[in-house]
């Protein structure tokens, strides 16, 4: 989301206009704290033609602003189809130009994974993306008639937004090849990774070399949510930079200034992109509460039941959406009396625990949702 710079990035920016920004950096912070968003900011900042101010239009920043520039590639897990879906459903209800741009920028966002024909492997993906980025050139203008053809064009490029498995070393290899292309001149270049974590040894050791030996003006940028989770030699060679998350003012800033909601109806960003992109938050959060009724007074799930659960999380791609609710549950059980502190607080250890082995080890949710029910059932 373009829309969420308003962070306070001084000590980046300073870095950038003294000249010594270093070309390896992790931005650790939460999901939905504008991790990318600062990335990109960076990549603008360092791209640009004229004096690096936020009101720059030059050429090149003026290719950031609508996410049309060449010179960035994106890639790693994230949720592409919540977002699109967010961005879809925030046009119909507003019809504006500014959420119209939006949704050509999130669309656009989601192509800078194939600027750099990283998935070879993957024709029917590389042919959807072409479609995608060739339709997007004739729906410029605000319009219902071009939000239906992109309505469409985004039902035929679903293939874009399915999962996305850790990067892999022949990923890593096509980065080496997109970035020592000779058409960028002597134009800085940048390739953001995001979710490191969960990728591959063999991977991350690719990724090492070409840390170690980085390309001329090339600009690597990893986003992550706990750099404890990366190994200690790729850590070791990222500069690392914080990235706070929204405090409450500041979401209901985002959320008032954009989309024209009340924030305080939402207990987070992430709440909100969520229930805008079509995942049930409202289902999730019962399934959490039937699922913590079930472990704290030991009566079992019927079999159907939890299968409808873990169907339920795994559909909407929303494990920690639904883990974080768990332990909403376990702590308002604790709070009406219900359950000690110290079960409480073994049951959200627990819990907590399956949380970092679903974003360490890229987990299937249906599996870890059985394992930690069986787990929980079995504490007393
Ligand atoms: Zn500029």
């Amino acid at each position: 989301m373009g829309v969420l710079l308003n962070k306070d990035i001084s000590l980046i920016e300073a870095q950038i206009y003294g000249g010594n920004f270093p070309h390896s950096v992790m931005l650790a912070g939460e999901k939905y704290s504008g991790r990318l968003t600062v990335a990109l900011e960076i990549a603008r900042l360092l791209s640009c033609l004229n004096d690096k101010t936020r009101e720059c239009r030059c050429r090149s920043c003026r290719s950031y602003d609508d996410y049309t520039m060449d010179n960035v590639i994106v890639l790693g897990s994230r949720d592409y189809k919540t977002r699109l879906n967010a961005a879809l459903n925030s046009y119909a209800i507003l019809k504006t130009d500014k959420s119209y741009k939006e949704l050509l920028k999130t669309i656009r966002l989601l192509l800078l994974r194939f600027n750099a024909n990283i998935e070879t492997k993957e024709q029917n993906k590389l042919n959807a993306s072409a479609a995608l980025g060739e339709l997007l050139l004739s729906v410029e203008e605000n319009s219902e008639k071009n939000f239906k053809l992109i309505k469409s064009g985004l039902k035929q490029s679903e293939v874009l937004t399915n999962k996305e498995s850790p990067l892999t070393i022949n990923q890593i290899r096509d980065i080496q090849k997109w970035v020592n292309q000779t058409n960028f001149g002597n134009r800085n270049r940048f390739v953001i990774l995001e979710e490191l974590e969960s990728c591959s040894e063999g991977a991350a050791n690719s990724l090492l070399k070409l840390l170690e030996e980085p390309p001329k003006n090339t600009y690597i940028i990893v986003i992550g949510e706990n750099p404890a989770k990366l190994l200690a030699t790729l850590l070791s060679r990222l500069r690392l930079y914080r990235i706070p998350s929204f405090n409450e003012q500041q979401k209901n800033e985002i959320l008032r200034d954009n989309y024209f909601v009340d924030g305080s109806t939402y207990s987070s960003l992430e709440e909100f992109i969520l229930e805008r992109g079509n995942v049930a938050t409202k289902e999730l959060k019962n399934a959490a509460t039937q699922f913590c009724n079930a472990i704290v007074n030991k009566t079992d799930l019927k079999r159907e039941e939890l299968e409808a659960i873990s169907s339920l999380v795994d559909e909407t791609v929303s494990l920690k959406y639904f883990l974080d609710e768990l332990i909403i549950s376990l702590g308002d059980l604790f709070k009406n009396g219900k359950i000690s502190m110290s079960v409480a607080q073994r049951y959200s250890n627990f819990t907590k625990e399956s949380v970092n082995k679903a974003l360490v080890y890229n987990q299937n949710s249906r599996l870890l949702i059985d394992s930690l029910y069986y787990r929980l059932m079995g504490e007393v």
